[in-house]
């Protein structure tokens, strides 16, 4: 009698739903690192020596833990490649009377392992994810029936149940959001926290000659690589976390400043993604340093929010939306990503900034997506399926069921205002404002049209102006739209004129 438990390269927990009441002694353990899964996508050099590294270690962990594990190296020879070529061939050897596994994380592989059973001629389980709050079930019955889905009512929801910040069933501090408090630019300061580094062990060594051989062509450079790839050191960097940023955590959210690509960002997001930390046992750690006051409540509370609101939030609506959602293109935007996405050569110092710190670390922070990158692909009008496929490669967090909500539907307004409620567009005006980038810049922010002018601005109203209507009646852009109709005719063909050439010589420049 034994059941066969595959581990997929995001499911790195020790208490993943799959081992739940397995007997290690009748159990076989499989993990596989497979070719499929590294090329479907260019990943990042980074991303994936990440991925790999933590997979050897999570398996090492599994056998001091008592599991059996059969781990498939990508160099093996004998490896197909392909999950269904690997799963076939573990059946074969070991001729097990089951398989148990937990859900995937996107459409693409839930497919796969829901064609198992029929493939292999023996049952099958799939168990839910435990690793998320809200089941798919739960975001289904929340979602049912309501006008538009905003993630601040779910989110309070996911505060009543797990009790975070509640008093009884009232938010601590008599209000749920915080949010007001979190708009604040930030200057250069010496004693910035440091996400801590860690030097790669031999495990990790191994894994990047193998990637510097094998995905030289993927974008992004290898070193410096100091990520965590332990539970251990994913812990560590949790606790300097708590330790050392969390208290401005909420001050500064959506600051930028050059040469600073942390600020008081958490860095967890690739550790609580793979499983390398638990998202709830973090949001309790948040909770406690408030309590024991050491951060406070706009902090604590817009850190939790990310987590038990926004990541989960994402998550019910991927799931719930279908594996089509990623052909939506609500703005019908054509253009391709312009070539420097992929080496960051370009004038525009927020741009390059952003592109250039994720080249070379694989993650750039939220704002830096949504308002640098993100925000200049919807100006110009990039294919959000290419703006999609850039997040879902460049970034080591990134996986389909959290990166393709938040490009495609927060960030490039894709799916036509399910996600939030308006584009995120702006000018230059904020990023100058929460940022020190355009100090630095060949543009000038303050200018709109001619060859001097920062090409956010006239390529802002143009923006507006092609899709007005689409956008002439969205609530929350009445104001743009009415500065939009004030303006004198010909100042709105100089502006219109001055966006048009700027996106002739991206054409230009292929
Ligand atoms: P912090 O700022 O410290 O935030 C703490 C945690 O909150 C993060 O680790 C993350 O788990 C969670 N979180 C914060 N914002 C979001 C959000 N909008 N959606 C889901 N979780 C959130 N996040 C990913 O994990 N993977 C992605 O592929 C991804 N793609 C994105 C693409 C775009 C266009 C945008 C605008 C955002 C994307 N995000 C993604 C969300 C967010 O930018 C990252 O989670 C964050 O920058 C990770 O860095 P951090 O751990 O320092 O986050
Ligand atoms: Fe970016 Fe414009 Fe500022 Fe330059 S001037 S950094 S292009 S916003």
């Amino acid at each position: 009698d034994l059941t066969l438990i595959p581990i997929l390269g995001d499911q790195l927990s020790l208490t993943i739903s799959s081992l739940h009441g397995a007997d290690p002694a009748t159990t076989r353990v499989l993990m596989l690192e497979l070719a499929d899964e590294t090329t479907y996508v260019r990943h990042h050099k980074q991303k994936i020596a990440y991925i790999l590294s933590a997979m050897r270690h999570h398996a090492a962990l599994l056998r001091d833990s008592g599991w059996t594990v059969d781990y498939v190296t990508l160099d093996d020879p004998e490896n197909s490649g392909s999950s269904t070529g690997e799963i076939a061939r573990a059946v074969a050897r070991l001729n097990p009377d089951r398989i148990v596994v937990t859900e995937a994380g996107e459409w693409r592989v839930q497919a796969m392992l829901e064609a198992w059973e029929t493939l292999f001629g023996i049952p099958v389980e799939i168990r839910p994810d435990d690793r998320f709050l809200a089941s798919h079930a739960e975001f289904a019955a929340w979602a049912e029936g309501r006008k538009a889905l905003r993630m601040e009512y779910f989110y309070r929801d996911m505060r009543r149940k797990t009790g975070l910040l509640m008093e009884g069933d009232k938010p601590i501090g008599g209000q749920w959001n915080f949010d007001h408090d979190n708009r604040k630019p930030a200057k250069a300061d010496s004693a910035m926290p440091r996400p801590l580094a860690f030097a790669p062990d031999t495990v990790t060594q191994d894994v990047l000659a193998l990637v510097a051989k094998r995905f030289a062509d993927h974008p992004g450079t290898l070193a410096p690589f100091g990520w965590a790839v332990t539970h251990h050191d994913a812990l560590r960097q949790q606790t300097h976390f708590l330790d050392h940023a969390l208290a401005k955590f909420g001050d500064y959210q959506d600051a930028m400043l050059t040469g600073e690509p942390h600020l008081w960002h958490s860095i967890l997001s690739p550790y609580l993604n793979a499983g390398l930390l638990d998202p709830l046992a973090l949001c309790r750690a948040v909770a406690e340093r408030y309590a024991a006051g050491k951060v406070p409540l706009n902090a604590a509370e817009g850190f939790i929010r990310q987590i038990i609101g926004w990541r989960e939030y994402v998550r019910g609506i991927y799931w719930r939306e279908g594996p089509d959602y990623v052909d939506r293109n609500f703005l019908e935007a054509r253009r391709p990503l312009p070539a420097f996405y992929w080496t960051g050569e370009t004038d525009m110092h927020c741009m390059a900034e952003a592109i250039g710190q994720t080249l070379s670390n694989a993650h750039a922070h939220h704002i830096q997506r949504l308002m640098i990158t993100g925000n200049f692909a919807l100006l110009i009008g990039a294919d959000p399926k290419a703006v999609h496929q850039w997040y879902l490669e460049i970034y080591i967090d990134a996986y389909e069921w959290v990166e393709l909500p938040n490009t495609l539907g927060m960030s490039q307004f894709a799916d036509g205002g399910l996600l939030g409620s308006k584009p995120y567009a702006s000018s230059g005006a904020y990023i100058d404002r929460m940022s020190d980038y355009c100090r630095s810049c060949r543009y000038d922010v303050k200018q709109r049209i001619g060859p001097d002018a920062c090409p956010f601005n006239a390529l802002y109203w143009d923006f507006l102006a092609r899709n007005e209507d689409k956008l002439g009646r969205n609530q929350r852009l009445a104001m743009p739209y009415r500065n939009w109709a004030k303006m004198d005719d010909g100042v709105k063909q100089d502006l219109r004129a001055s966006a048009n050439a700027f996106l002739d010589t991206l054409d230009a420049d292929g």
